[in-house]
């Protein structure tokens, strides 16, 4: 006997849909988006379990990038060329993607281009060394040449790329949920699901609570193993602070340093964010708890006041965690789990780039 619903509400509670997307970060999100697109028909349904998204897409740095000469060295102690290739185009045409669909204007886009410092010459040297190899790549994967270019900025050696830019992560957000609703994709926040059910096509709430669907996408990032334990995904955390406005500001575009561990960007004419260094505490910053590692966070302050030179009377105003899932390659995940689910997740740190193309490809293989 159930105690909890009165028979009416089963209607509500036990609908069926065409498309359930658990997860409604820019992945799931634009999942949605391109089926209701192809299908305007379809029932669509996606939930997520916080009030709005809580976890990457709107909790990130807002860096439009395709990677610089540092992270690609790097990447290839732990991937292959080929795949290291294919994440770079994807990255390019996500990124063209994601500007095409929400508009430049409705996310603040703004084409900076991206700069990777180098403190230590030694790394420069080895850095500079693979410039014509990687503007050989790109004019190979997306057909232009001298992306990367050396350049000096504020009298520090930096490798600049013209492919990059940056934008607002909750406005790009507040736009995909826009044209889903008005498209008819229905949302239900506060909802997180406990378990699924990938061979029945249903999504648990609690043991009363079910949805059900034809087809299941799951997008929900470094949180997947939680629902689908054979997938391995491990969480990352990420700090991001914001300072005060300053008088001065001698830092405008998107900066790296360290294979992308360190980034900061001018928010505004005013402002520094400055995030990353989950690398001085790697096995601490492998979880999927938000807060604030003391150890990074000062050595980020460290960092801004040495390197960047921020003028006197500089501080933080605003901090925050996020969580970013990593896969052991670092390429995203598009698999099917079963005939009526599929997962899309592990985006590893690339998300912005790679998110809505991610999203439509799991719409199309739905
Ligand atoms: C601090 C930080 C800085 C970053 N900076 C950049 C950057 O500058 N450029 C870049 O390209 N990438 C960046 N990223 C990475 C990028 O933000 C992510 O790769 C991208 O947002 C992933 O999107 P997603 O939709 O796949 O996952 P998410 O945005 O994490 O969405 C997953 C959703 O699933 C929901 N969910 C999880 N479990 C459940 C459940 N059981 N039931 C219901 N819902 C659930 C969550 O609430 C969440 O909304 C950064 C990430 C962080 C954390």
């Amino acid at each position: 006997m159930k105690f909890r619903q009165s028979i009416w509400e089963d209607v509500l509670y036990h609908q069926k849909y065409d498309l359930i997307v658990v997860g409604a970060g820019l992945t799931g999100q634009s999942a949605a988006l391109f089926f209701k697109k192809e299908n305007p028909d379809a029932k669509v349904l996606v939930v997520d379990r916080g009030v709005f998204p809580i976890g990457a897409s709107t909790r990130n740095a807002g860096f439009a990038c395709i990677g610089t000469i540092g992270e690609h060295l790097s990447d290839l102690e732990i991937d292959s060329e080929e795949q290291l290739k294919k994440r770079i185009k994807d990255r390019y045409e996500g990124l063209i993607l994601l500007r095409e669909t929400i508009g430049d204007d409705a996310m603040d886009y703004n084409h900076t281009g991206g700069w990777e410092l180098y403190i230590d010459p030694d790394k420069y040297k080895i850095a500079e060394e693979n410039i014509s190899r990687f503007n050989y790549w790109m004019e190979e994967l997306i057909g232009e040449q001298n992306i990367y270019e050396p350049v000096v900025y504020n009298g520090i050696t930096s490798i600049y790329n013209r492919c990059e830019g940056m934008l607002h992560p909750g406005k790009a957000i507040k736009k995909l949920y826009e044209l889903n609703r008005a498209l008819g994709v229905e949302f239900r926040w506060n909802t997180p699901i406990k378990e699924i059910d990938p061979n029945e096509g249903k999504i648990i709430v609690d043991e009363l609570l079910y949805f059900s669907a034809d087809k299941i996408v799951v997008a929900t990032n470094a949180f997947t193993s939680k629902l689908l334990k054979d997938y391995v995904i491990k969480p990352g955390r990420g700090y991001v602070f914001v300072t005060n406005e300053l008088n001065h500001l001698n830092w405008k575009g998107t900066f790296h340093y360290d294979k992308g561990y360190v980034y900061f960007r001018n928010l505004g004419d005013k402002r520094v964010l400055l995030g990353g260094g989950r690398n001085i505490d790697p096995n601490a910053e492998e979880t999927d708890e938000f807060g604030i590692n003391e150890d990074i966070k000062g050595f980020l302050l460290y960092f801004a006041e040495e390197v960047l030179e921020l003028p006197e009377g500089w501080k933080v105003e605003y901090e925050w965690s996020g969580i970013m899932g990593f896969t052991e390659s670092k390429s995203a995940i598009l698999e099917k789990v079963s005939d009526h689910c599929i997962v899309a997740a592990g985006l590893s740190g690339m998300g912005v780039a790679l998110g809505m193309q991610l999203g439509k490809k799991a719409a199309k293989a739905v």
